[in-house]
């Protein structure tokens, strides 16, 4: 039998639930119930796989309440919060519903005489679809969703650490009926799991979200065997303040962008890079809001903004980046510490006076953490944000239409937002570019990768 293990709830340390380490037997007993749940399933009408897709929006909006308590409990997760990612996710569900009877080829015709050639998009077969923990139900439904839609079967593994809602919403798509046994399968297990589904030959696809070296890891794992990847990996988004920004408005949106999820986003606003002009009045109102960030474990009161990190290892990670950036000379002016008592909590913190390539600014943190670095021209601006590994999303401030469209040009990133930091919608593609990885999520062009083309070429002799 598997070993167990233990799921914690990291604002209390409680034990929430055990669930079993999986391991090679158990993978390969999914992997052919998704490959004979694919000969019917890779046949299914757009229709019949739109309908499936909605039964299950319908199904998480039923369930709301109980998904994100537990998602809660789980993360770490302020309530308010969980409730208001779900209908996020059924809506991401509604919309590859839609996407399922939309795929497109090129037109068919006479290329070469005497011959019709037409393209087919098909699925591609079992996909292996590896999640991180900071939003456990809504990047499993990112990944089951486009998969779903395309015609695929599915292996995911929710992370060791987050996976109670994915085993809980598949759990109810199992109980009402809605996919056929086999199109959808849930392993638990850590990275050693996650390798191994990487390097399964029967798997034709895998998409992971997660850290930079997970990606790298996963890229070179998944060469063996051909496989195509897809991978959304970690940001160090910048914010970049024009001279002429609003500052209260910027102020408010970097205590959402920057603190949601207790930082722990890969799109969040970790890099305020403020024009000379307004540094010194963009700090003091940026201490102002984030100051007033209501802390606290979620499950004292619906008002809290903020909980604790996802673990005590995470919190560890992140006052230790804190220890070394003042070790180089930064200034905390804000937070830095991490109040008595139990949980994996870390201040909102505001850090100032970094170099460009100091650990903290280079470096994603993933905890409540914003640095801000000063820049006397646009262009410098753009540089410094450019000036990372990473490329998943970034954001400009300014009231002038002309200086937020050349940055949005210039900004090297898979997202620009002008004039707020971090709204997305089911229609748009997510996902980066440089470190951040390749391949996008939500918008059609997320189905499209789950799918291969086919030249079909007809003699008509
Ligand atoms: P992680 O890389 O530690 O783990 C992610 C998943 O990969 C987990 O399920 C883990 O078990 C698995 N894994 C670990 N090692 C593996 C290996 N060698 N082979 C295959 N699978 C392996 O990431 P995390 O700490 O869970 O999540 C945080 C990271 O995810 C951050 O870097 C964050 O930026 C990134 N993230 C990116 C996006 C995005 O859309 N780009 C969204 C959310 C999170």
């Amino acid at each position: 039998m598997a070993p167990a293990r233990k799921i914690v709830n990291p604002a209390d340390g409680e034990v929430l639930a055990t669930v079993p380490d999986q391991g090679g037997a158990e993978l390969d007993r999914a992997v052919d119930a998704a490959a004979a749940a694919f000969v019917e399933w890779g046949r299914t009408t757009p229709a019949e796989r739109a309908t499936a897709l909605l039964a299950m929006a319908d199904l998480l909006d039923e369930h709301t309440e109980e998904l994100a308590r537990l998602e809660s409990q789980n993360v770490g997760k302020p309530i308010v919060a969980a409730r208001e990612e779900n209908p996020i996710s059924s809506d991401n569900l509604r919309f590859f519903a839609g996407a399922a009877r939309n795929l497109e080829g090129r037109a068919a015709g006479e290329y070469a005489r005497g011959y019709t050639s037409m393209v087919r998009r098909e699925p591609l077969g079992v996909v292996g679809q590896i999640a991180p923990w900071n939003y456990p139900l809504q990047m499993g439904v990112w990944k089951i969703g486009p998969a779903l839609a395309a015609g695929n079967t599915i292996v995911i593994k929710p992370s060791e650490l987050t996976p109670l809602t994915m085993l809980r919403f598949a759990e109810l798509i199992a109980a009402r009926g809605i996919l056929p046994d086999g199109v959808l399968n849930v392993l638990t297990g850590d990275g050693a799991l996650g390798e191994a589904i990487v390097r399964h030959p029967t798997i034709r696809m895998v998409s992971l979200t997660g850290d930079v070296g997970t990606g790298k890891a996963v890229a070179r794992a998944a060469a063996d065997t051909l496989k195509r990847v897809h991978l959304e990996l970690g940001g160090k988004a910048p914010a970049v303040v024009l001279d002429d920004a609003d500052l209260a408005a910027v102020a408010a949106g970097i205590r959402t962008a920057g603190f949601y999820n207790s930082g722990q986003d890969c799109t969040a606003a970790s890099r305020v890079i403020a024009a000379e002009a307004v540094h010194d009045d963009l700090v003091e109102a940026l201490v102002g809001e984030v100051g007033a960030i209501e802390v606290g474990d979620p499950a004292s009161a619906e008002s809290i903004e903020m909980g604790p990190l996802v673990a005590a290892r995470q919190q560890q990670r992140v006052i230790s980046f804190l220890e070394r950036a003042k070790g180089a000379g930064a200034a905390v002016v804000l937070g830095g510490g991490t109040p008595d008592g139990p949980g994996a909590f870390v201040e909102p913190t505001v850090v100032t006076g970094v170099a460009q390539d100091a650990e903290i600014v280079q470096k994603e943190v993933f905890g409540p953490v914003v640095t801000v670095q000063r820049t006397s021209s646009d262009a410098e601006a753009i540089a410094l944000a450019n000036d990372v590994p990473y490329g998943l999303a970034a954001s400009v401030w300014t009231r002038d239409v002309g200086r937020a469209m050349a940055a949005s040009r210039d900004l090297e990133f898979g997202t620009v937002w002008v004039n707020d930091h971090l709204p997305f919608m089911s229609e748009m593609p997510h996902g980066g570019i440089k470190e951040s990885g390749y391949g996008k999520d939500m918008s059609i062009y997320s189905v499209e990768e789950y799918t291969t083309i086919k030249h079909v070429m007809v003699n008509l002799a």
